[in-house]
């Protein structure tokens, strides 16, 4: 069979062409010998006009001619450099974009074990020993080695101290499950934030006392009408003052104040204890977050829930917490909550 080179270029060759031409070229197939013009894509009068011109591969008697109607070639060659370095810049952007968040996930994760293991271990600790105090002062009673009636109070003293202490911790991660759950209901009425703190002072006397510390507590000469939860408010206080108590291991002294200021009724918890360093500070409030881990000179038990416990309950309460403190100098916790109208 034999191809005419004629036809074959203007009957199918030709189609191509102006397909891929689209109108943005002008296109001429001449005859090599003669210079006859044997198809054409557009206006053009001879070879001259074109920006390029070569001869067909599988036809070399025929030579084809290209230009562009619009543009030349060179500003279309670089209308497409600049397109596809445009094209690599944005994969380039999308690659680092998501190994960022992949490496943030990761970070994000791996520090959440770390505060997850360290809650785990804190608590497991916290746990293990009042268990194993409530255990040995039991048995020592349970076998009747004592025969002092002040030795064994003493040992029951320990006993119920521990189990309240055990209790404590329970309770503690309890209401945080609570709060975070938003299952925590709070039961308001109206009181007086003095008789608040008179009573829980009160209460831990004793404890201040038999822990060494020098205390005052100054009450506002009127009383400070709120409508709050008495227990959750309490639950507050506790939390604060035995922050106070457990951060103070060698000055040994707290302040404790109530007063009134812009419609707020207030009570303000302060110790001369470790302090808490600046740029710490609006991180205590966060879960699990404890400042203490890692200092050496001081390693002081907890869990890093109860300051975000306070700020649960001063949130329920449109009040507010403030805290004013220096390394090494000691800590003012306040915490406002609006009074009456
Ligand atoms: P926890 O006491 O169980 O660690 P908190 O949420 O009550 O958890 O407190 C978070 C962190 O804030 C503590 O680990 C401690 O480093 C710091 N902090 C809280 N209260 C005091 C305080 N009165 N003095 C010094 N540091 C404090």
């Amino acid at each position: 069979m034999e191809i005419d080179p004629r036809r074959f270029i203007t009957e199918l060759l030709g189609q191509k062409i102006q397909a891929t031409a689209e109108n943005r070229m002008n296109i001429g197939i001449f005859e090599n010998t003669t210079n006859r013009n044997i198809y054409r894509i557009g206006n053009f009068e001879n070879h001259s006009e074109f920006q390029a011109e070569k001869q067909l591969w599988l036809f070399p008697q025929f030579n084809i001619g290209i230009s562009l109607r619009d543009q030349d070639l060179a500003s279309l060659s670089k209308q497409k450099n600049r397109a596809m370095l445009y094209f690599i810049l944005v994969v380039d952007l999308f690659f680092i974009a998501s190994a960022f968040l992949v490496f943030r996930t990761i970070r994000k994760e791996v520090r959440l074990a770390q505060i997850k293991s360290d809650f785990i271990s804190n608590v497991s600790h916290e746990i293990r020993t009042p268990l194993a105090l409530i255990s040995m002062y039991a048995e020592t009673l349970e076998m009747n080695r004592l025969k002092s009636e002040d030795k064994k109070k003493e040992y029951y003293r320990v006993i119920f101290g521990e189990s309240k202490r055990l209790s404590d911790i329970v309770n503690r991660i309890l209401n945080f499950s609570k709060l975070e759950s938003g299952k925590r209901t709070f039961n308001f009425s109206n009181f007086d934030l003095n008789e608040l703190v008179e009573k829980i002072m009160l209460s831990y006397e004793y404890h201040l006392n038999i822990k060494g510390f020098a205390y005052q507590v100054e009450l506002f000469q009127q009383s400070i009408l709120i409508h709050a939860d008495f227990e959750a408010l309490s639950d507050a206080f506790i939390n604060l003052l035995d922050n106070s108590i457990k951060y103070s291991p060698v000055l040994k002294s707290i302040n404790v104040r109530t007063g009134i200021e812009g419609g707020f009724g207030f009570f303000e918890i302060a110790d001369k204890g470790i302090g808490i360093a600046r740029e710490h500070h609006k991180l205590i409030f966060d879960k699990f977050f404890r400042v203490a881990k890692g200092n050496t000179a001081y390693m002081a038990k907890g869990t890093g829930l109860g300051l975000t416990i306070v700020k649960n309950i001063v949130d329920a309460h449109q009040g507010k917490i403030e805290v004013s403190s220096k390394l090494n100098e000691g800590s003012v916790f306040r915490v406002l909550i609006p009074i009456n109208k």
